[in-house]
């Protein structure tokens, strides 16, 4: 039995790979066994070791720390994957919350695990799921979908791919992109209940709900918000064949402004349950009405 005082030593670590996640905001958001884990790790890969080591620091830790990141991952790699082969613990953070999550990672777990090396996850925040708790939305199944691409046809088109998803959806935007990301979605999505969950755990936190046009609108009149912001979106409506001929053509009146024939007879047909075919048959008629007024 183990007399005096003093911290109660614990085991090293295996050798192996230890995905560890990190605050995203609030420096008390993080786990015993995360400090446990940095402070015993052989070597800290992380994204920017400024910003890890003023986290670790702020929790009394030291630690070796080497870069990895999207642009030195390819060439880091080998060296990270040998150093477990020798025998070494190496933890990976990202510069906030979890890692691999629209951060790096994947291809390193990828390899650890085809070489034959243990991978373990040290859980923890996470934006992407503290969104989805304050959304006040259905959280039984949904969708992350990260970042939407930046140019606009691509935009709408992974849009109008997600649009008949009948899950939550979660995506990470820029607060600079915030009004027109959430008009493409309003557009392309019809007017689904959502929620922008911005500065998570920080003091200025703040979550407004609202339906897609709505949030949308806001933004535009108050302009872009600080910090950091995860749109969440309600699944799509219970099919209903009860979508009148006049709702049709407003839903695609207004789809049609933004988006391709294809990209808004897609969005359309997802939201109110109705045949694409119909759909397709209506929009064409509307195009062919609008082109013959325009004559
Ligand atoms: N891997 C991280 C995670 O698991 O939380 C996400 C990293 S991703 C590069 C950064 C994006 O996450 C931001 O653009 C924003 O959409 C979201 N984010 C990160 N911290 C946030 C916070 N405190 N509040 C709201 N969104 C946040």
């Amino acid at each position: 039995m183990r007399s005096g005082s003093g911290p109660v030593p614990t085991p090293a670590l295996a050798p192996g790979l230890y995905l560890i996640a990190t605050p995203i905001g609030n420096l008390a958001d993080i786990t015993l066994r995360a400090l446990d884990h940095l402070s015993k790790a052989d070597v800290v890969a992380c994204e920017d070791t400024r910003v890890t080591r003023r986290l670790l620091s702020a929790h009394g830790l030291r630690a070796r720390l080497t870069a990895y990141h999207e642009h030195n991952a390819e060439r880091a790699r080998p060296r990270l994957i040998e150093r477990m082969k020798c025998g070494e613990a190496v933890a990976l953070v990202a510069d906030a919350g979890t890692p691999l999550i629209s951060d790096p990672g994947y291809k390193l777990v990828e390899e650890t695990a085809a070489a034959g090396l243990p991978v373990t996850a040290v859980p923890g925040p996470s934006a992407a799921l503290a969104a989805l708790l304050v959304s006040g939305l259905p959280s039984d199944r949904f969708l992350f979908a990260g970042f939407l691409p930046g140019k606009a046809a691509a935009r709408r088109q992974a849009l109008a791919e997600l649009a008949p998803v009948p899950a939550t959806l979660i995506f990470f935007e820029s607060t600079r992109r915030l009004a027109a990301t959430l008009a493409d979605m309003s557009a392309t999505l019809g007017p689904r209940p959502a929620a922008v969950a911005r500065e998570l755990t920080k003091l200025h936190e703040e979550t407004r709900r609202g339906t897609l046009d709505v949030l949308a609108a806001h933004y535009q009149a108050a302009g872009p918000p600080r910090g950091e912001a995860v749109i969440v979106i309600g699944p799509p409506a219970e099919k209903t064949a009860a979508v009148d001929g006049d709702d049709l053509d407003a839903r695609l009146r207004t789809a049609l402004t933004t988006n391709s024939l294809r990209d808004a007879v897609a969005a359309v047909a997802a939201v109110t349950g109705l045949p694409r075919q119909r759909v397709y048959a209506r929009a064409l008629e509307l195009q062919k009405a609008h082109t013959d007024s325009d004559a």
